[in-house]
């Protein structure tokens, strides 16, 4: 019920809202996720989506990707483009 009144605040269907919560939680089906629960090595978790050979992981998918490019368009700003957001540390566990 709860998931239902969040759909409806944002008007997003109830899937893309489960969706969102999973990749906020880091529960997707990117590569480095997915790919770690299968026990595949982090080099091998690379981007299904394009062809650069990047890692499959968040920070390609919100940035990086040529994939989701069209899906970032919206959002792009110029102070935004100038902003250099680090990829995060791999071996961080914090
Ligand atoms: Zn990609």
């Amino acid at each position: 019920m709860y998931m239902r009144n969040v759909s409806r605040r944002l008007s997003l269907s109830l899937s893309r809202v489960l969706k969102v919560v999973r990749f906020r939680l880091g529960c997707s089906t990117l590569p480095s996720v997915a790919h770690r629960n299968q026990g595949v090595c982090r080099d091998e978790r690379v981007c299904l989506c394009c062809v650069q050979g990047a890692p499959g992981d968040e920070y390609h998918a919100l940035f990086e990707c040529p994939a989701t490019r069209a899906a970032r368009a919206p959002f792009a700003h110029p102070f935004l483009a100038r902003l250099q957001i680090p990829r995060p540390d791999p071996n961080y566990c914090g």
